[in-house]
């Protein structure tokens, strides 16, 4: 899986703003985020959905995103978190790689798209920013 972008990512082949990372999930801010704090939640080892992902690795996404969810409570305050998971093409899967969005909502801020959004690259300062207040908070 060599072309994988999130692949290359957990390599540090390709630089990310990192949030988190254990012996097999790693978190990073999206790029193209939604709102303030749009975090991914990856498994290491490739596996393209949650039909093929192995339960280790499922549990370790999920047990890593509880940690996140909990930083980012702590540091955003937001009005609630979506936790969404796309599986395929046909709802928008782009990136091949299992990945969980976490999501935050801040007060005052307009309803979450579900699935389709314009991608839209963020403030990659304010971007970082947040990241390392995430990553600061994980204890
Ligand atoms: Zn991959």
């Amino acid at each position: 899986m060599e072309e994988c972008i999130f692949c290359k990512i957990i390599k540090g082949e390709i630089p990310s703003f990192k949030v988190y990372e254990d012996d097999n999930a790693f978190a990073f801010e999206d790029i193209n985020p939604i709102s303030q704090g749009h975090t991914l939640v990856i498994p290491k080892r490739h596996t393209q959905d949650l039909w093929e992902i192995p339960e280790e690795d499922l549990a370790a996404v999920h047990s890593a995103s509880k940690k996140i969810i909990q930083a980012i409570k702590d540091v955003l305050n937001p009005t609630g978190v979506a936790c969404l998971q796309l599986n395929g093409r046909g709802v928008n899967q782009v990136v091949m790689h299992y990945h969980l969005h976490l999501i935050p909502r801040a007060s005052g801020e307009p309803e979450l798209p579900v699935s389709s959004w314009e991608l839209k690259q963020g403030d990659m300062e304010a971007i970082k920013q947040t990241a390392e207040k995430i990553a600061a908070a994980i204890g």
